[in-house]
């Protein structure tokens, strides 16, 4: 008994003095716990599904437009998945003034629905939906659309999970491409939303230029790989 307190004592004293003379380790061992706290408190809300953790963002995408130079940035998603198989999806796209826009989208969900991997439904209320299908109109960047996607990593595991994705059809250059090519471009960003990265196969909805392909059958068996459990 006594003896267990002076070893408990001098493993005190040896620490402290441990840290007295490196005091750079103080303030890193109080990042690292305060991050893991952090992780953990994220993971545990992730769990009743309701907490988004805006500096937990993880820009996972970049796509190119086709006229432009190969400049594509590889996507990052790692192995990223949803843990639930069933999401909400919310189309953000005025379908009386943007038709096109809103029917390439609809016919990615519809598509990927098909597939029968996961299940998509259409939700009303933005802030309850997984994913949000959208448009932005920008020529700052090269990207003929994105998939910003948010994860959790579990700091024991290393296993990322999806937690939201705002997928975007950039106008910029799309406006410039025919229906075909614009649902392509659709179902490619609603593929990275769903955890597909990009694939070194030339005829593949997820080749990295993205809108010469619709969901071919090596697509459908990847989405299959992903979420086989
Ligand atoms: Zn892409």
């Amino acid at each position: 008994m006594r003896i267990s307190r002076i070893i408990k004592l001098i493993i005190i004293v040896a620490a402290a003095t441990y840290l007295f003379q490196n005091p750079d380790k103080v303030t890193q061992g109080r990042e690292w716990a305060s991050e893991k706290v952090q992780q953990w408190a994220v993971l545990l809300d992730e769990k009743g599904d309701q907490y988004r953790s805006p500096e937990k963002t993880s820009t996972a995408n970049n796509d190119t437009a086709v006229q432009e130079p190969n400049t594509h940035d590889a996507t990052h998603l790692d192995g990223a998945v949803w843990a639930k198989k069933t999401l909400k999806v919310y189309f953000d796209v005025p379908a009386d003034s943007m038709p096109e826009y809103s029917a390439a989208w609809r016919r990615a969900f519809d598509s990927w629905n098909a597939v029968d991997v996961l299940t998509l439904v259409a939700v009303a209320d933005k802030s309850k939906a997984d994913i949000v299908l959208t448009t932005e109109d920008r020529s700052d960047t090269q990207q003929a659309g994105v998939a910003q996607t948010q994860f959790l990593v579990n700091p024991l595991t290393g296993k990322r999970v999806m937690t939201h994705v705002e997928a975007k059809l950039n106008v910029h250059y799309l406006n410039y491409y025919s229906a075909t090519r614009k649902a392509n471009t659709a179902e490619h960003e609603l593929g990275h939303a769903l955890g597909l990265d990009h694939t070194a196969d030339r005829e593949s909805v997820m080749q990295t230029q993205g809108s010469e392909y619709g969901i071919q059958a090596v697509d459908i068996n990847r989405l299959k790989a992903l979420y086989q459990n």
